[in-house]
Parts: structure tokens; C-alpha cells; sequence
């Protein structure tokens, strides 16, 4: 579902060139929930937003879904990114906007009819189980709920990737248990295959059944924990 061929990052900045990203392959089966684990600052962040090119590689391929992205026009590109969804540590949600009019956001960028929209909203509400919370604004909402909010819009538009950019490191343990059950549930129910940079063993040993350990732009290492991923 996703495979990086000789992917490379070089930063340019005032101070020089900066390599965050060194020759990576990686190869993400459909239905896998994949765990990239590394300490701060190996380039997990920058590999993930390699796979939606919200950084475009310096050097390699990325091919989703059977489509090489580096190679898409810019509006080919816009409409495979609505098949990869994105959730991150700060959650990034809009503030002006109630919990289900975040979720719909997403949606009108795609030009989905205005009934299917409000019947996609209440579905993803109800399968992160926020119904209740649909006309409450962010800031009245708890870490987890937040999250959950954010999970049903990267759901919207009916993805067939996840990305998750420590989905987790804002939240204390007991809510980590919850958003990492519903990753779980998510690629069970939606078939989503789940890509998840993290700094933390705890949640790769929890849901993920393949990890890569990076350090300093390199992969070092690749373990595969179980066939399909683990149950909580
Ligand atoms: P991680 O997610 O593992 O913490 P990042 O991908 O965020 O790692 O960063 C990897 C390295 O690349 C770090 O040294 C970081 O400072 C550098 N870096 C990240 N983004 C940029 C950028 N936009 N410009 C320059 N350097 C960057
Ligand atoms: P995280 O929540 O994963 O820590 P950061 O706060 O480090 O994410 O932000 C990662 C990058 O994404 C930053 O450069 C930030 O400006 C950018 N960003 C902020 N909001 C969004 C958004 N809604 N969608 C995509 N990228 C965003």
C-alpha cells in the first residue's frame, strides 16, 4: 500500500544543507498498522510527510496505493491526498468550527453533496463516539476528544492510508489506551492500513504488528511482531 524506494530528505537552510532522510526503503502492506519508532529529531516526521508530499523528497519514490507521487501533476496529486488521511500530536483542528463542522470541513473541499456530508459526519461521530459533543467548540473538549475529533476527519473522505504523527504524546497514559483501541478499531472496520511515527515503545508494542527503528535519517533495523496487527 505504501513503499518509499531510496528515499532521501536534504533541509537547505542558512546554516547548509541538512540530510533528515538517508536512503530509506520501506515497504507497508495493506491492513498493516505500522509503527516507525525513533527518539526526537531521527526524521519520523519528515518521512511521514514524505508519503503525502507535504515535503517532496530530495531523491527516491514514494508509491501509494500503486501510484508513484513524486510523478503526479498537481492536481493528480490533490486528489490521491484526499485517499491518505493525517492525524498529528497537537491535533491541528480548526477552532471557529464546532466538532462536526471540523469534520465536514473535509468535505466540502472534496464537493461532496451537502445530506451525504451530514450523513458521513454523524457516522464518524458515532464510531469515535462523539455524537453528543457535535456542536461543542475544540477548546470545551478534553486531549482525547480532541483527537477523536481529529480521526474522524482524516476518516472523511473515506481514506485508505492513515498517517498518525505521535497521535499519543499529548495525552497521559489511560487516554493513550483509548485513541490506540480506536486506531485498531479503524483498521479493522474501514480497512485502513495505519502508518504511525512515534517516540514512544509503549504504543508500537501495543497495536503495531511491523516497526522500523530509525536513528539519525537511517532505517536500522525492521521487526515484524505478528502477522496481522495485535488485539488490545
Ligand atoms: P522526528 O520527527 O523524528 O523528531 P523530524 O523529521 O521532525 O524528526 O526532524 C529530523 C531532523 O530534520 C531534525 O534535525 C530537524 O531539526 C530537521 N528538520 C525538520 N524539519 C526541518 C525543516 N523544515 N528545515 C530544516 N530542518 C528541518
Ligand atoms: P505535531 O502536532 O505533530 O507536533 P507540529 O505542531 O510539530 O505537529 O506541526 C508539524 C507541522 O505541521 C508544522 O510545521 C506546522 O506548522 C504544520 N501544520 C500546522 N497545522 C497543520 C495542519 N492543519 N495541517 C498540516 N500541517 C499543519
Amino acid at each position: 500500500m505504501i513503499r518509499l524506494e531510496n528515499v532521501s530528505k536534504t533541509y537547505f537552510t542558512e546554516k547548509g544543507a541538512f540530510q533528515a532522510v538517508t536512503a530509506m526503503n520501506l515497504s507497508v502492506e495493506e491492513g498493516d498498522i505500522y509503527g516507525i519508532i525513533g527518539f526526537s529529531g531521527a526524521g519520523k516526521s519528515t518521512l511521514l510527510r514524505m508519503i503525502n508530499l507535504l515535503e517532496r523528497p530530495t531523491h527516491g519514490k514514494v508509491i501509494v496505493d500503486g501510484k508513484d507521487l513524486t510523478s503526479l501533476s498537481p492536481r493528480e496529486l490533490r486528489r490521491v491526498r484526499q485517499s491518505i488521511g493525517m492525524i498529528f500530536q497537537h491535533f491541528h483542528l480548526l477552532s471557529n468550527r464546532t466538532v462536526a463542522e471540523n469534520v465536514e470541513f473535509a468535505l466540502e473541499i472534496s464537493k461532496i453533496g451537502k445530506k451525504e456530508r451530514q450523513e458521513r459526519v454523524q457516522e464518524l461521530l458515532h464510531v469515535v463516539g462523539l455524537e453528543s459533543k457535535a456542536s461543542s467548540y475544540p477548546s470545551r473538549l478534553s486531549g482525547g476528544q480532541k483527537q477523536r475529533v481529529a480521526i474522524a476527519r482524516a476518516l472523511a473522505n473515506r481514506p485508505k492510508v492513515l498517517l498518525c504523527d505521535e497521535p499519543t504524546s499529548a495525552l497521559d497514559p489511560q487516554t493513550t489506551t483509548s485513541i490506540l483501541s480506536l486506531l485498531q478499531e479503524i483498521n479493522r472496520i474501514y480497512k485502513v492500513t495505519i502508518l504511525l511515527v512515534t517516540h514512544e515503545m509503549e504504543v508500537v508494542k501495543t497495536i503495531c504488528n511491523k516497526v522500523a527503528v530509525m536513528e539519525n535519517g537511517h532505517l536500522i533495523e525492521e521487526l515484524h511482531l505478528a502477522d496481522k496487527p495485535i488485539s488490545v
